[in-house]
């Protein structure tokens, strides 16, 4: 992940950067200890002509009677001099306290809580580098062992013996998976004796943006297969007809992310079938993975389906671990090109490799096995049964008690997520002067992160909000939920449209979508990076849904 920072250096919230006649005149050592970590005017010069305590030994009273709770945190570069650890501490901490809390963030699949026992595990490991094979043969043992029971699960051939490797995310799975499929097109099209030169993937546009990223990075062309404003998924007929001599595989995506609708996947591989096309189907299941083999186990997604040669999961979405893993698993040796795996004598021990990082923590793969033998089969029943469960009571209520459109599947048939918008004139709603956007901003402001989203391209610009259904989302905190979208809509309802309106505009010019002022959010993209117009958001407006 390149982090393309751009902090403006006029960022200081300091009423002013000048230092005071009076502070220019104080005498030195008026001005407290040496411990000083920047050398910006500190509430303790500026106030120094009252009489105001300024004791060399003050980092002995609380934190917040040193003298750093009276200076601004470094920003630009690392201070001269240290800080105490737990002035340290508190100081990130209570910078940290304006996120917004992650139990309350309806927007994410990925998972925020874990039991102590798991946690302790994992804090344990945090000095274990995973890659370290020699030094740490257990950790890796576990990510083996890890494999074996997402293929099994996956009803790989091989079963308790499968071939994949964990990963950062699903992200560096689906890019290790593009990988796979291009360097087998490449070697047969070699064998053919014919060019290679031209790649391309087949996909619906409603992919997550890590696709996209793979097809540019690796340079491969992308041929999409469009969703329509009653089709949110990919359609196997449209798909299978962008087939040509130069495709290296189709992506089908088990939970879209804006809606979370499983694609047909036995469609297109019956098809392929049907038409005697040997083209490879990768299956995306960040977020499905673990949901539909233990909500809909007859479901004929994955190995069973002989076109299928590769799956990705996020371990750090339903598979109940804390982000930082995802995996890969892949059909059998033939749809991993022995030419991309990298056998390292590293410290003493081989090992085959094939990822896009090399040193990394073994904490969320051993997190991952701690979930598998604790839960069971039976354990990830349990809690996706009731995750669906309350998925439908809340669209029941948003339905019925609160005149929504639901876009989202029902009874298990999609993820645990409830994806809505506002009825339309046309569809018998009444005039609105507000829209999916406000709502969410209102429910912000109660702490709640509902995020709202322009749907997928050609399906007219369609606004939509999303909840996500996580392990800690219960019935009595949805309860919770339902009872504020109630009042933050009476609430839109008696604003006048040009209030909504002029608050719209405030939002949109001085707070980013992430509640941070708008000078804060610049961090995310810097100017020279703004604007692109190589994705389908720069190119059709599309805004990604969080994952
Ligand atoms: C979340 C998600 C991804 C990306 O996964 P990470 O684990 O966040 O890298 C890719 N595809 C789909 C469908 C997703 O939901």
């Amino acid at each position: 992940m390149v982090h393309l920072t751009a902090i403006s250096r006029s960022g200081s919230v300091t009423p002013s950067e000048e230092p005071t006649a009076a502070q220019a005149a104080a005498p030195a050592g008026a001005s407290g200890p040496t411990l000083s970590v920047n050398d910006r005017p500190s509430l303790h010069k500026s106030l120094s002509q009252v009489k105001l305590s300024s004791y060399a030994d003050e980092f002995t009273t609380s934190v917040y009677g040193s003298q750093f709770a009276g200076q601004d945190l470094p920003k630009h570069s690392m201070p001269a001099g240290a800080m105490p650890r737990d002035v340290a501490y508190h100081m990130i901490k209570d910078h940290l306290s304006l996120d917004n809390n992650p139990k309350l963030n309806l927007a994410s699949f990925v998972t925020t809580y874990m039991e102590d026992e798991a946690e302790k595990l994992m804090t344990e490991a945090f000095s274990k580098n995973f890659i370290d094979y020699e030094e740490y043969p257990q950790s890796a043992d576990i990510q083996n062992r890890c494999v074996n029971m997402i293929g099994d699960l996956f009803h790989a051939p091989h079963g308790g013996d499968s071939i994949g490797t964990s990963c950062i995310g699903s992200s560096e799975a689906i890019m290790l998976a593009v990988l796979a499929m291009k360097r087998r097109w490449k070697l047969r099209r070699q064998a053919e004796g014919k060019p290679t030169d031209r790649p391309n993937i087949i996909m619906s546009s409603a992919v997550q943006v890590c696709w996209e990223k793979a097809a540019r990075y690796f340079e491969v062309e992308e041929k999409y297969v469009y969703c329509t404003e009653t089709r949110y998924t990919i359609d196997p007929d449209e798909a299978v007809a962008l087939i040509d001599e130069n495709t290296i595989g189709i992506a089908a995506i088990l939970g879209t992310t804006y809606t979370g609708h499983y694609e047909d996947v036995k469609g297109i591989n019956d098809l392929l079938v049907e038409k005697g096309l040997d083209v490879p189907i990768h299956v995306d299941a960040a977020s499905g993975g673990f949901v539909a083999p233990f909500v809909l186990p007859d479901l004929e997604w994955d190995f069973r389906l002989p076109q299928v040669v590769s799956i990705n999961v996020s371990g750090h979405k339903y598979g109940l671990v804390y982000p930082g893993v995802g995996w890969v698993v892949w059909r059998s040796h033939e749809y991993l090109p022995q030419d991309l795996i990298f056998n390292i004598n590293y410290l003493g021990a081989e090992q085959s490799s094939f990822t896009l990082n090399f040193s990394k923590g073994a904490s969320q793969v051993i997190g991952q096995y701690y979930q598998f033998i604790r839960l069971g089969r039976r354990g990830y029943e349990s809690i996706m049964s009731n995750l669906t469960r309350t998925a439908d009571y809340l669209t029941d209520v948003l339905e019925k008690s609160l005149g929504f459109v639901i876009m989202s599947e029902r009874q298990g048939q999609g993820l645990p997520l409830v994806a809505f918008r506002f009825k339309t004139a046309q569809e018998g709603g009444k005039q609105r002067h507000y829209d999916e956007f406000a709502l969410a901003h209102h429910l912000r402001s109660r702490g709640w992160v509902v995020p709202a989203y322009t749907m997928a391209p050609h399906t007219n610009e369609m606004k939509m909000l999303r909840v996500v259904v996580r392990e800690d989302f219960s019935k009595s905190r949805c309860d919770l939920l339902i009872h504020d979208i109630k009042l933050c809509v009476a609430m839109l309802e008696n604003m006048d449209a040009e209030t909504v309106r002029k608050q719209e505009e405030f939002i949109k010019e001085h707070i980013a979508t992430h509640g941070k002022t708008k000078h804060q959010h610049r961090h995310h993209a810097s100017k020279h990076y703004t604007g692109e117009e190589h994705s389908l958001q720069g190119k059709t407006g599309k805004t990604h849904a969080i994952c």
